[in-house]
């Protein structure tokens, strides 16, 4: 492949696009990779395309080498298959819904669970038939609500979605472990810096779905991760380590302390620290109750649940959800105090919900010999000293609790801090949700129908073009990885005549050696602009052609590290094959 940049449909900018914040969009669009038509729809031009190109490869290779075989769906989907999963709805403002001259609904793909559900059940009906995956790389359409940072979450964007089908849950989970591997050396190729974190909490069978986020800051995806080892997690599925229970021989006595206006803990532990109990107490000595309901799905009651924590931590809502998935739950209201007197709002302690028959679940650090403050669901009034395993026997744990930075790794190395990705794969589990609506069922070797189980993987092919740029750049421009370079190697002829001349019979010999050559031949353009060029579009090796031509030499440069040499004429092509192949 030989580019000519005098003919290549290509115009770099010298300024950030207006409505870029982070650097893929910036650098994409100053590149000339792709250009906006629309709030979160990109054309992409010549070298973006070749980038997209790249990355699509890297992603059929590695399905091919699992066994995946590639088909390609409509994108204009009838709406009946979506109605009948109930995702016509469920998807709300997401959808991009339209309809035909005869007024007939349609959608624009999210994604294809519902068509290649039926595509397999229209063509396999025996277990020697399965198992099977079958994928696509295919434009999907999702009205964003907030489309953001060029390509990176687009309305119009390409996926790879990839299903697989199995008749038994060992299948399935070899189906998945696959596309885990495959995913995982995508990724490496990729060169992309990623965590793989559960998305579900550990409850739910843990592995059943994951998420692989490449780290970056502008990231909208946050996860944890350790300070002593390579523990990473969704902060849904962080489980805080138990501490080691304490004797309770020889601790004080529980005693209830008149304590006005002590409803939120300040001013509880403002008062407790003006009293003179003997000793200071901090918000980690207290025992915060809160209150919620709850619901399991298809039950029409909601059940009361307290939660008991450490008054210096928050109940993080998404782990509250996360940790009571599939039951709805909500905080509880003022009508809910009111229906329910024994909750004494601001002062609510173990006894009178244990006394009340209401679950009430604790943080793991409440073990058995803590010693708390904590309400005396009576107005005005806290207990003190009241100890865990001693004063009240909780019914469980609940882990919910807000993780802060400095939390110890669940792996007991290091500790935690917050850090930001971006989702660029996700693969599920999905069991039987789609072929039960749609039954689809195999015959088993005894005569009898089995139901099919399902997986469903994901990955952003253009979403990962922008996050490898998040990744790989640097103020003067992008740094592109190899694999996905638009190019080997960029050859630039710096000046007039027989240095564009030179460059180009370069280009060519390159080319000839089967590299992927972008060669800068244009006439009347700076020597300054064509280098600054060369560094914003990134292609790994460069070659100058410049004003060493005339004594027999010509520089090798390396954008990644920045190094340059000079190299004699005779030796440029060896030299520049060698560096793309190293
Ligand atoms: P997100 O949480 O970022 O909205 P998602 O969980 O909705 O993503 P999936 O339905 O799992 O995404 O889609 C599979 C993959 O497609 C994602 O892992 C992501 O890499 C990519 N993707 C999803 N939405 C977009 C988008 N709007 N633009 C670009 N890529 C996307
Ligand atoms: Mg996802």
């Amino acid at each position: 492949m030989l580019l000519r940049m005098s003919n290549l449909f290509l115009r770099t900018l010298r300024e950030d696009p207006a409505d870029a914040e982070v650097p893929s969009h910036k650098l994409l669009v100053r590149g000339g990779f792709v250009r906006r038509t629309a709030p979160g729809v990109y054309t992409w031009l010549p070298l973006g395309k070749m980038v997209l190109e790249n990355v699509s490869r890297v992603v059929r290779e590695e399905m091919g080498a699992i066994g995946g075989q590639e088909v390609l769906l409509p994108a204009l989907l009838p709406r009946e298959y979506y109605e009948e999963t109930g995702r016509w709805t469920e998807y709300g403002d997401t959808l991009f819904r339209l309809q035909d001259r005869k007024g007939a609904d349609y959608l624009l793909g999210p994604t294809h669970e519902e068509l290649f559900t039926l595509l397999v059940k229209g063509e396999y009906s025996s277990y020697k038939d399965f198992p099977v995956i079958l994928y696509q790389i295919q434009e999907k359409f999702r009205d964003e609500a907030r489309p953001r940072a060029g390509v990176l979450r687009g309305r119009e964007f390409h996926m790879k979605d990839s299903y697989s089908f199995d008749i038994d849950e060992e299948g399935l989970q070899a189906s998945y472990d696959a596309h885990r591997d495959a995913y995982i050396r995508v990724f490496d190729r990729l060169g992309l810096d990623y965590v793989i974190v559960s998305a579900t909490s550990g409850a739910m069978g843990g592995s059943a779905s994951e998420e692989f986020l490449a780290v970056a800051p502008t990231g909208e995806d946050t996860f944890v991760r350790s300070t002593g080892s390579d523990y990473a997690a969704n902060v849904e599925a962080v489980a805080t380590p138990a501490p080691p229970a304490l004797p309770i021989e020889g601790l004080p006595e529980a005693r209830v302390h008149h304590t006005p206006d002590t409803a939120t803990i300040q001013t509880l532990v403002d008062f407790l620290n003006a009293a003179d109990l003997g000793r200071d107490f901090t918000e980690a000595d207290t025992l915060k109750n809160i209150l919620v309901k709850t619901r399991a799905p298809g039950v029409d009651e909601w059940e009361l649940l307290g939660v008991g924590l450490p008054g210096d931590r928050e109940v993080d809502l998404k782990r509250l959800e996360a940790a009571l998935e599939p039951a709805e739950v909500a905080l509880l209201d003022e009508a809910g105090f009111a229906a329910n007197p024994f909750l004494a709002k601001g002062y609510i302690g173990p006894r009178a919900l244990l006394d009340n028959k209401v679950r009430y679940l604790v943080d793991p650090r409440v073990v058995t010999g803590t010693s708390w403050v904590t309400g005396a669901d009576e107005t005005d009034h806290h207990v003190v000293d009241l100890v865990a395993g001693r004063d009240f026997a909780p019914d469980g744990t609940i882990d919910v609790a807000e993780v802060r930075d400095g939390d110890p790794s669940p792996d007991g190395q290091g500790t935690l801090y917050t850090a930001r990705g971006i989702e660029i794969g996700h693969i599920f589990q999905l069991g039987r949700k789609y072929t039960d609506t749609f039954q689809v069922d195999a015959l088993g070797a005894d005569g009898k129908p089995r139901r099919v189980t399902m997986g469903s993987y994901g990955i952003g092919v253009s979403r990962a073009v922008a996050a490898i740029v998040e990744q790989s750049h640097d103020d003067k421009g992008i740094v592109w990885p190899r694999e996905v370079a638009p190019a080997d190697v960029h050859v630039v002829g710096t000046g007039k005549g027989d240095q564009i001349g030179e460059a180009l019979r370069i280009a060519r010999e390159l080319e000839a050696r089967g590299l992927r050559v972008l060669v800068d031949d244009r006439g009347g353009v700076s020597p300054g602009v064509k280098f600054t060029d060369a560094e914003l579009l990134g292609i790994p090796t460069g070659v100058i052609v410049g004003r060493g031509l005339k004594d027999g030499v010509v520089e090798l440069r390396d954008r990644g590290t920045g190094a340059r040499e000079e190299v004699a004429l005779a030796e440029i092509v060896d030299r520049a094959v060698a560096a793309c192949r190293a």
